[in-house]
């Protein structure tokens, strides 16, 4: 395969999601020699790996809001682990588990460290993707993007909105896939609470809590997240965030046991596409006739480890 060097805004590859999957693929591709560009319309590294940091009376807190911890199971995953940890970027966190890994000092370090290697266009959304010949085009606000090939890493629900018009057939796919939402609290206490670092269930309104100061790299204030379950993020699905944090704050008391005390800090994220429904063995998509692909967890399983699994498996069959 014979790869062209970029000039402007023409690439060989242009991976829309600059998540997980889309920087696996994108790193994959470039390693091989391809002049690729990623577009990611959030302002930085993180997708739903994100990491807030807040200004608290002159200290900085910081929240680990989507994705709480992962695990490495494939061999190829642990590799890359493995080089993450040697890096400084991520650690094992045994309160999540045996097999529990973080991000240093925030779930997204390891995709800024990517990202670094990477030609990646933070803050640009892809909102129309045009077939221009044999190449395609991106439009993307006032800018624009032309590739040879395009391949698509946002979640299964964006995925159907984005390529309804240019390829309806991998449109109908990810529209199969039905995403779970997630409201996450971010709260801050003035002292520690008398509860272990990590709380889950599965039936009850919070399925997740976690210190997050309690993870490896994080200092300072007591600070938690907590995620509601599928059910009860639906059920306070369109409601002002300000209320959906009070009421989760309650829940979160009531589920641990820990006597009520008032945030120093309260906030809440909606994750309106947290966790997808699989589709199974898929792995990853390319016509590479129209030279179209797609990858994101919902191709491969709902996890971090998915994610970098279906991003290579992209860049494998694109190579
Ligand atoms: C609340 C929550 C808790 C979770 N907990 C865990 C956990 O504990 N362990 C675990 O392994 N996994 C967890 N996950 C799942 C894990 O975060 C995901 O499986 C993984 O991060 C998905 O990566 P991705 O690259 O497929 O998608 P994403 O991370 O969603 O990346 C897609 C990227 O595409 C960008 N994008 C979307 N549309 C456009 C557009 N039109 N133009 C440009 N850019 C666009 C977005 O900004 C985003 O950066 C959790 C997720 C959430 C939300």
């Amino acid at each position: 395969m014979r790869w062209r060097g970029m000039d402007g805004h023409f690439s060989d590859f242009l991976v829309i999601g600059g998540g997980m999957a889309g920087l696996a693929c994108a790193s994959e591709l470039s390693r091989n020699g391809a002049a690729v560009t990623v577009l990611d319309k959030g302002r930085g590294p993180g997708g739903r790996m994100a990491a807030r940091r807040i200004e608290l009376a002159g200290v900085t807190v910081s929240f680990d809001h989507g994705a709480q911890y992962f695990t490495a199971r494939d061999p190829a995953f642990r590799a890359a682990v493995a080089g993450w940890e040697a890096a400084g970027v991520a650690a094992r966190w045994p309160a999540a588990g045996p097999d529990a890994w973080v991000g240093v000092p925030g779930m997204n370090a390891p995709l800024r460290a990517m990202a670094q290697a990477l030609d990646v266009r933070w803050g640009v959304r892809a909102e129309r993707l045009v077939r221009n010949g044999a190449l395609w085009r991106v439009d993307a606000g006032k800018a624009c993007f032309t590739a040879a090939q395009v391949l698509v890493a946002v979640p299964a629900e964006q995925a159907a909105m984005l390529l309804a018009e240019p390829a309806p057939e991998l449109a109908a796919l990810a529209a199969g896939v039905a995403s779970a939402p997630c409201w996450a609290v971010m709260a801050v206490f003035a002292a520690p609470l008398v509860l272990a670092d990590t709380f889950r269930s599965e039936t009850g309104p919070v399925s997740w809590a976690a210190r997050n100061s309690a993870k490896p790299g994080r200092a300072g204030a007591e600070a938690w997240v907590i995620h509601a379950s599928p059910q009860r993020s639906r059920a306070l699905l369109d409601c002002p965030k300000e209320r959906v944090a009070e009421t989760l704050l309650a829940d979160f008391f009531a589920a641990t046991g820990a006597a009520p005390v008032a945030p120093a800090h309260l906030d809440a994220h909606r994750w309106l596409y947290a966790l997808p429904a699989a589709l199974a063995g898929e792995g990853a998509r390319h016509d590479a006739a129209r030279g179209i692909g797609l990858a994101g967890d919902w191709l491969h399983s709902p996890r971090v480890e998915g994610a970098w699994l279906s991003g290579r498996a992209l860049a494998g069959l694109v190579l």
